[in-house]
């Protein structure tokens, strides 16, 4: 018997820091949406209780490092789970990118091995769970859009945003997100419009979004990869409508209204950049199929 699950990328459209608490976590306010480039898992039930992983990203570790593995040994532990499984991942969003891959892996895993072990877990325990295993694994159960707090693992819902197009782009280079915390420096810092942005998506309001993007921790990783700060200008000189940086970097997304700009500027940024997609922001008339 198997099930498969998709695990879709996310952005931030804001990213706020508000201090440093002291169990050493970043306290924090995020306004994540969920994108339809995703991983495809697939898990299929063994009796005797192993788990195991596959996936033929190099990227992408197979043994008890991999978040999916470790979202699935947790819910094995603490439902008492006799039964095990064989997790294939089909790896389609950039590694360590910024677009929270691993901790929608570890998401699939929660919703899927809960189907599959016929657990009836509700949402918001889900949810819950996932935090154990990674900051942005809480708000990767839900898949639609949200506000973020405490570490990452406090979710409240928000109405799906106007739908638009979102070109990616990732440098080769990729970004460590505790290394980025940990240089961050608070006092310097241009907060953004955390309220301003949930009020626009509540109106529907496009232009509203497109004017409060905004993320702290660009502070630190524009200055160490420059190839980040070209991306933006090159985003913006294509047409793009408004760029930031998702998550802790390195990859860049821009948005546009219109597929026909979406694809000039995916057409403008694939000399320049290896990894660049055009995908849609999942909206009031999007899904992920
Ligand atoms: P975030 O936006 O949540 O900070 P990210 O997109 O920057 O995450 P990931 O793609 O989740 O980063 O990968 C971070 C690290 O996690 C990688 O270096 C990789 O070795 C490890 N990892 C563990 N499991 C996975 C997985 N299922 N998919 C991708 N990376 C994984």
């Amino acid at each position: 018997m198997f099930i498969s699950e998709k695990a879709p990328a996310k952005i931030n459209l804001t990213l706020d820091v508000l201090y440093k608490r002291s169990d050493q976590y970043h306290e924090v306010e995020m306004v994540m949406t969920t994108v339809d480039l995703a991983d495809r898992l697939e898990f299929v039930l063994t009796e005797d209780g192993s788990i195991t992983v596959v996936s033929e990203n190099r990227f992408v570790p197979s043994d008890e490092r991999n978040l999916a593995y470790r979202a699935a040994k947790l819910l094995q532990e603490r439902y008492q789970v006799t039964r095990g499984v064989r997790i294939y991942i089909e790896k389609q969003i950039p590694v360590a990118a910024g677009l929270a891959g691993g901790s929608s892996d570890a998401a699939a895993t929660l919703r899927g091995l809960n189907r599959l072990w016929n657990l009836g877990i509700e949402t918001e325990e889900l949810s819950l769970l996932g935090s154990e295993i990674g900051s942005d694994v809480s708000f990767c159960i839900y898949n639609s859009t949200a506000i973020a707090n405490g570490r990452g693992e406090k979710i409240t819902e928000l109405p799906p945003p106007p739908t638009c197009w979102v070109v990616l782009a990732k440098p080769s280079q990729g970004v460590a997100t505790p290394s980025v915390f940990q240089s961050l420096q608070l006092d310097h810092v241009l907060h953004p419009d955390t309220q301003g942005m949930v009020d626009s998506i509540k109106r529907g309001d496009y232009q509203g979004i497109c004017e409060r993007l905004g993320n702290v921790l660009e502070s630190v990783t524009l200055p160490n990869h420059p190839q980040v700060q070209q991306i933006k200008k090159l985003m913006r000189h294509s047409g793009a409508d408004a760029v930031l940086m998702s998550g802790s970097g390195p990859t860049v997304f821009g948005l546009v209204q219109q597929e026909k700009k979406a694809e000039r500027i995916y057409n403008s940024l694939r000399g320049f950049c290896e990894q660049v997609y055009v995908v849609r922001m999942l909206g009031e008339s999007t899904a992920l199929e």
